[in-house]
């Protein structure tokens, strides 16, 4: 691992330089950081879990037309993907008020929207990812209007299918956050948008149907305890951690580093 180029390091993931070009390696940290990195821990296995359920989904959507970044899993904590020019967006779909949400407009949290909601908020850690409008997005060209409607169709595509695919193991899909990048396959100059980056507790809000039990970053943004029991709960539904005993140890399945 220590001979691979770091091609950027983040709050929760770096990325190396792949095995081939146009290739990058996805190692998952430990770091868990919310509140614009205002708010730090480590999270012993976090990494490990979010490696597997990235890959899970990723692996799902793909089957169900949803073009994605994700190779494959190289080992406990790292993916290979394929290199995009990330779109400097967050794109956030909602199907319940949470979060910024309720927090900005003041509906209460909980409260089932009367269809999902899809958000752009600029990629820009500096500004504090400010909420962007079309307008916006068209007049400084970070998507052309091509592309625009594009995610938002492949983010209510995601939103259908992994709505369903949690309910199915009794979690409601609450919000979500994706990215996306532009991939130039062989000598095409025409870009294909791909979803890239993770998909994980880490950027869902994932409640319990029954319980209501917050089973994602929640639990560390709000000091809830349980952070890592909570994303291998996730793991355990979606039949990721096979046997309850290995799920009730999360600690024999996060050892790989
Ligand atoms: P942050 O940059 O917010 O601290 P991370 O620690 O998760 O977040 O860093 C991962 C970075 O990798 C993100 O900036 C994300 O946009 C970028 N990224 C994700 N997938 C790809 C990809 N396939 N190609 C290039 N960059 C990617
Ligand atoms: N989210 C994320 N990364 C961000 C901001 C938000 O993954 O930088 C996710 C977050 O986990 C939630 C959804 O996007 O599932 C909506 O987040 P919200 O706007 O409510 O902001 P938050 O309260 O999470 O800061």
């Amino acid at each position: 691992m220590s001979k691979k180029r770091v091609i950027y390091e983040g709050k929760a993931k770096i990325l190396y330089e792949g095995p081939e070009p146009g290739t990058l390696i996805q190692y998952f940290k430990d770091d868990a950081t919310a509140f614009n990195a205002q708010k730090r821990a480590v999270l012993d296995g976090k990494g490990v879990l979010n490696n597997r359920i990235s890959e899970f989904m990723m692996t799902r959507l793909s089957a169900v037309g949803i073009p994605t970044h994700f190779i494959r899993r190289l080992n406990m904590r790292e993916q290979l993907v394929k290199k995009v020019d990330i779109i400097p967006l967050e794109v956030v779909v909602r199907n319940v008020a949470a979060g910024t949400l309720s927090k900005r407009l003041g509906i209460e949290e909980g409260q089932v929207l009367p269809r999902p909601m899809v958000e752009f908020y600029l990629k820009d850690d500096a500004l504090g990812d400010p909420l962007v409008t079309e307008e916006h997005i068209a007049a400084f060209g970070w998507a052309a209007a091509q592309e625009y409607d594009d995610l938002i169709a492949m983010s209510l595509r995601v939103n259908d299918f992994m709505s369903g695919l949690f309910a199915a193991v009794g979690i409601r899909l609450v919000d979500f956050k994706l990215e996306f990048g532009r991939h130039y396959e062989g000598d095409s100059d025409v870009p294909r948008i791909l979803l890239a980056d993770e998909i994980s507790p880490d950027s869902c809000r994932l409640w319990d149907f029954e319980t209501g039990d917050k089973l994602d970053k929640d639990r560390f943004r709000r000091d809830l305890g349980g952070v890592t029991e909570a994303y291998a709960e996730v793991a355990r539904r979606l039949g990721i951690l096979k046997e309850s005993g290995e799920s009730d140890n999360v600690v024999s399945f996060t050892n790989g580093k």
